[in-house]
């Protein structure tokens, strides 16, 4: 049975699978799953917080599934996720600090800072899984960093 989830935004209160809801699962996104309510917004919902997701993140969230061929009314399996990483849009080179990325090897993650040195740029991103609290300093754009 899983657990109601209250809409930040609206207030409107299921649980996902109840009949009604107002709960689409529009699969993971940033390592949480991503809930469309009906008015709009979203929910990411971790093991213990969850965190409003604007109409933005969700239209981007529906529109790389759909670029991808897969539905938004599915849940996602692990290979679909992989495949809207793969085929998202690659993004320009101008990150700034809080710009979320996605890199092949990495995965995603948040800018932290961003330098010049010695004429090159230097991204220091804080990934969000297996790599824990370590920023890495790549330079852009030969790394294959690019925005979510
Ligand atoms: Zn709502």
């Amino acid at each position: 049975m899983a657990r109601k989830l209250t809409c930040k935004n609206c207030g409107a209160t299921s649980s996902p699978e109840d009949a009604g809801t107002n709960w689409n699962p529009l699969g993971r996104r940033y390592g949480k799953m991503l809930y469309e309510c009906d008015c709009g917004y979203g929910l990411f919902a971790g093991l213990f917080l969850t965190s409003i997701a604007t109409p933005q993140e969700v239209q981007d969230q529906r529109r790389a599934m759909q670029d991808a061929g897969i539905d938004p009314s599915k849940d996602l399996s692990t290979g679909d996720r992989e495949k809207i990483l793969k085929e998202a849009p690659p993004g320009d080179t101008d990150f700034e600090v809080g710009d979320r990325v996605t890199h092949p090897l990495y995965g995603l993650g948040t800018v932290t800072s961003v330098e010049e040195e010695a004429g090159n740029r230097l991204v220091a991103v804080l990934f969000d899984e297996g790599w824990g609290s370590v920023a890495l300093r790549l330079n852009v754009p030969d790394a294959k960093l690019r925005k979510t």
